[in-house]
């Protein structure tokens, strides 16, 4: 009997992720087919991912976009809503099998949310949700028999160095790090760096967000957060290593003193297949990992004072509570700001420092109370930059 299609919906399908995992779509036609999408305000690429892919289901966000959709769909199937709403109709839309959620900072959170109360499968790009609300994700996911698979390349490989083995043998996980593109710079010279020169990533193609977020190796705090919560692990069996190849993505020790490490190619395409092939795996033509092309693998601690918002992201995950919250609001600002080139490379730390510094942790009870928390965050990271935000 020939085996159906998986069919995926992809929130976010204009950004970096989503283009990668309708790549692997393209790639293998007949293994899965795309039954809906979203996308904020790239109408115009995601005109053509409709016409390309067909799915049944589309969500945009404003209204205005929708409509204009509609009018250059009106003779397809498709259906196009717009809104919160729209995204979480297509989060939960009932035909798919799996929802990558793929849309950047804490604006996935409530889509998430939705696939996984649908008792969606998950393949998980958007980390921010995990930090925020790691601990609400999972227990959603256990009531309702939904799995968490991950894609970010790190916590692809812990999940599988983890596969088949017992937690209670595990002792540590190291995510790597490739240090970004300041890694060898004067750290002097940090503060000034450009918003041209942050976005140079020297290993991975990115979205803008995360690649800032690799230049200050604020990325790599929020997915310490993200894989305390997927891993269900103590804050102190979570290291990080610098590793500028990026070949190794995760490594994996258990009591005995045995690592499992887990390597592959520097492509996001290969952790996205994964985690839509999840338990099974396909025959690909990504290319293989040739080890002696790459030679070295080398790996370092990771420096304190060439990489500060790291220690506040620590300091995060320590603490927990609504710390991590704070953390992922303040951060979102700042990096809005220096994108829009309204703060310096080096007052992104300040802003989320600010932020951290003039709160007092507190318990986190509900969703509403990451969103009130959020918000309060993001007023007040605000504020601090129009107080404190570069002269033009
Ligand atoms: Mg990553």
């Amino acid at each position: 009997m020939k085996k159906s299609k998986k069919r995926i919906v992809i929130l976010g399908s204009t950004g970096s992720i989503g283009q990668n995992t309708l790549e692997i779509v393209r790639l293998f036609p007949d293994k899965f087919e795309v039954v809906g999408l979203s996308a904020g305000k790239n109408t115009g690429l995601l005109a053509e991912q409709i016409e390309e892919f067909q799915p049944v289901l589309v969500a945009v966000e404003t209204e205005a976009d929708a409509q204009k959709l509609r009018k250059r769909f009106s003779k397809s199937p498709v259906k196009v809503l717009s809104g919160e709403t729209g995204l979480r109709e297509v989060a939960s839309l009932s035909r798919a099998d799996l929802v990558v959620s793929a849309i950047t900072g804490i604006a996935g959170l409530r889509p998430t949310l939705a696939a996984l109360e649908k008792g969606k499968d998950v393949a998980l790009a958007n980390k921010e949700s995990m930090v925020v609300a790691g601990d609400f994700l999972r227990k959603i996911a256990a009531r309702t028999g939904a799995r968490i698979i991950p894609v970010d390349s790190e916590h692809s490989g812990v999940f599988q160095c983890l596969n088949g083995q017992k937690k209670k043998f595990l002792r540590r996980v190291y995510l790597t790090a490739s240090g970004g593109p300041f890694l060898k710079v004067p750290i002097k010279d940090l503060p000034n760096k450009s918003c041209g020169e942050a976005l140079q990533h020297p290993r991975w193609k990115m979205g803008k967000k995360v690649s800032i977020d690799s230049a200050t190796l604020m990325n790599k705090g929020l997915e310490l957060i993200e894989a305390r919560w997927l891993f269900d692990l103590k804050p102190d069996q979570l290291d990080v290593l610098i590793h500028p190849q990026s070949i190794v993505h995760a490594l994996v020790e258990f009591k005995d003193g045995s690592v499992l490490a887990q390597l592959s190619q520097t492509d996001m395409k290969i952790p996205i297949l994964y985690a839509l092939t999840y338990p099974d795996r396909l025959e690909s033509p990504l290319p293989s990992l040739d080890l002696t092309a790459v030679k070295n693998l080398e790996f370092y601690p990771v420096e304190k004072e060439r990489y500060p918002l790291f220690a506040l992201a620590r300091r995060a995950l320590e603490t927990g509570l609504s710390f991590p919250v704070v953390l992922n609001a303040a951060n979102e600002v700042a990096v809005e700001a220096f994108l829009e080139e309204k703060i310096s490379f080096g007052q992104i730390y300040s802003v989320v420092d600010y932020c951290l510094q003039s709160h007092r942790a507190v318990s986190i009870n509900s969703l509403e109370d990451i969103f009130v928390i959020d918000q309060e965050t993001r007023n007040k990271a605000r504020q601090y930059l129009r107080l404190k935000g570069k002269q033009k």
